[in-house]
């Protein structure tokens, strides 16, 4: 069964602990990560753009620090990830640098991506590292996650990722080759599935138990299928262990799981956007911003006439013209007070009004939905939406 990596932009690269790290000698496969970075530098030159979510270090760190064999106490294992996270870094350091590709180190707690701003910041700059040319490389901040706010598990973590940067491929390397109708370990007469479309309580029952198996399992396996899908992007399960596995994935030889999404990560960002967000304040624009909006082009400061109610940085808000007829909705990239200050004003005056530089936008046509009015004098609550094209 083909998949649609060939057909992919952007793509999230997620590399469980044993794949990467020698079980015995708690070493990189330095072997194996220099394959991989070959085959990173061939997507790349093919247009694509790569983010991996490595694990590893606390299997690195463990070894380095002498931290006894057997399950570690939070302590202990925030420890080793400390340790463990610098050689990591290293490691891929060395395999991309072998390529002149830039790496960028991210670590990312689970409020990160559940905190609208927080998640505004690490979106942004994940994006830039992928303007910039970098391959961004993340894993939990283990060292300062606790049990109760942690990810805990990196396929969840990469599907988050996945989802806040809108790529539209996700890849599971790990040492299962995909997703089996029972557990191929025990039933014999398990089979392989080459090919989901949704996660269901039938797909679930196939994974087995919460429990049943530890973080990298296909319980939290499907968890990342389950996040992805919603985000719009495609997910593959494949065996990594081999060298040059994402290249098998990326000729078709290789064997998979592909987890088909229905919808493109653009449409579900901007559906999430328009439906699902309760606005926190209005702005009201000019005439000239109306224009540009319909164009599809961002909201820039300049054209903010009023700014109404409080809300924070990375709030949904409704735009409105100045006969109060709605025009779009959008997550704003300041918080009102600030908004207040800069609007009406052109971007070299930021920094002036507000002691830094901040955005161009108000909000960026990324961010940002045109609504349909459903007739002459359209409700705005009942109004449609479309994409700002
Ligand atoms: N963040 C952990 C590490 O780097 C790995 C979590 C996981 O294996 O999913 O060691």
């Amino acid at each position: 069964m083909s998949h649609p990596l060939r057909q992919s932009q952007r793509v999230v690269v997620k590399i469980g602990s044993a794949l990467l790290v020698h079980h015995d000698a708690g070493t990189p496969r330095q072997d194996w990560l220099d394959a991989l970075a070959t085959d990173v530098a061939a997507m790349r030159a093919d247009s694509k753009e790569v983010v991996i979510v490595s694990s590893g270090a606390i299997a690195l760190g463990r070894r380095s620090l002498g931290l006894p064999k057997g399950v570690l106490k939070l302590d202990e294992s925030q420890a080793a990830a400390a340790a463990g996270q610098i050689r990591l870094a290293h490691a891929y350091e060395t395999a991309l640098g072998a390529h002149d590709i830039p790496v960028a180190q991210v670590l990312v707690t689970l409020s990160d991506t559940e905190e609208r701003r927080r998640y505004l910041n690490a979106r942004n700059t994940l994006s830039t590292l992928l303007a910039y040319g970098a391959v961004p490389v993340i894993n939990e901040n283990d060292t300062v996650a606790t049990d109760e706010i942690r990810f805990g598990d990196n396929d969840r973590l990469a599907a988050r990722v996945a989802q806040m940067i809108s790529a539209d491929m996700l890849i599971l390397l790990s040492d299962i080759d995909g997703l089996y109708t029972g557990d191929p370990r025990f039933d014999s007469a398990a089979e392989f599935l080459p090919h989901i479309r949704g996660v269901d309580a039938r797909v679930e029952a196939m994974a087995g138990k919460p429990g049943d198996d530890g973080s990298g399992g296909m319980v939290t396996k499907l968890s990342a299928a389950r996040i992805a899908l919603s985000a719009g992007c495609h997910m593959l399960i494949a065996n990594g262990r081999d060298q040059h596995a994402l290249q098998g994935l990326y000729n078709g030889s290789a064997r998979c799981t592909w987890f088909e999404a229905t919808t493109s990560p653009r449409t579900a960002y901007k559906q999430w956007i328009a439906g699902s967000l309760r606005p926190k304040g209005r702005l009201v624009i000019d005439a000239g911003a109306a224009k540009a909006l319909a164009q599809g082009r961002s909201l820039l400061p300049a054209g903010v006439r009023q700014v109404e109610d409080d809300f924070e940085r990375g709030d949904a808000v409704i735009v409105v013209d100045q006969d109060r007829r709605e025009l779009a909705r959008g997550l704003v990239a300041y918080d009102s007070a600030a908004a207040r200050q800069i609007a009406g004003h052109k971007s070299d005056a930021f920094e002036g009004l507000l002691g830094y530089r901040g955005r161009d936008e108000m909000i960026h046509r990324d961010d940002l939905v045109l609504s349909v009015p459903s007739g002459a004098g359209g409700n705005p609550d009942t109004d449609t939406h479309r994409e700002a094209s």
